[in-house]
């Protein structure tokens, strides 16, 4: 059977499931790992680059754009984490199946409604897609692809299952694919392996700690009665 999608998916995006989720993730970026994060506008476009959220001629032309106005690029990254963190809260509250809050929501259509204008259909691989139109420097245009990506997302009448990862120092969200219904981990080789670790040195320690108040007990039992003061 032909792949629905033939092109090469970041990382960061499979293991999330979508631009929405993987966006959210990059608050909580990993070091020497898959997930990047971003403070910088050059960061942002190569996160935006990796997400598959900006193809690379537009990406150099934003980067030579940030170049000549880098107080303009560091204010459209303060914006892009302000919308990361309203796209986060509305994403939690439908992980908790809570109702959408609104200080949020307003947050998120204010800059969705910035590149909207801008959205056009194009000609794809596979028929029509979503392209942008308009001023190729607006640096602002690095998030309109992941914003409407967010929107669809959310928009979704019956919405994909959306998890948090189970182990609690992680935090990560994903979107559970077809047949991975068991799937706990935003990344089994990284946190399905440290639950585990985790869990062997619990039960270790548990063990540990029993074993020394058996020795002490025996301890105890051996010392001559009249050393004993229990
Ligand atoms: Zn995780």
């Amino acid at each position: 059977m032909a792949k629905k999608n033939p092109r090469p998916r970041g990382p960061q995006l499979e293991l999330a499931g979508d631009l929405a989720v993987a966006f959210v993730n990059t608050a909580r970026a990993r070091k020497k790992n898959w997930q990047l994060g971003f403070t910088t506008y050059p960061e942002l476009v190569a996160w935006a680059q990796q997400a598959e959220a900006l193809p690379a001629m537009e990406a150099e032309i934003l980067h030579q754009e940030a170049s000549a106005r880098p107080e303009d690029a560091q204010f459209v990254v303060e914006q892009a984490i302000e919308v990361r963190t309203a796209l986060a809260e509305l994403l939690d509250a439908m992980l908790r199946q809570q109702p959408l809050p609104a200080d949020p929501l307003a947050r998120f259509n204010q800059s969705l409604t910035e590149g909207l204008p801008a959205a056009r259909m194009v000609p794809g691989s596979t028929g029509l897609t979503w392209g942008w139109g308009g001023d190729p420097r607006a640096l602002e245009r690095v998030l309109w692809p992941t914003l409407l990506a967010s929107a669809n997302f959310m928009a979704t009448p019956q919405p994909p299952e959306l998890r948090r990862c189970a182990l609690p120092i992680c935090g990560l969200l994903f979107v559970l694919q077809p047949g991975t219904h068991k799937r706990q981990w935003c990344e089994s080789k990284v946190c399905g392996n440290r639950a585990k670790a985790l869990r062997y040195y619990r039960r270790k320690g548990r063990k540990m700690r029993e074993r020394k108040t058996w020795n002490i007990g025996l301890y105890y039992n051996r010392r001559p009665r009249d050393q004993q003061k229990l």
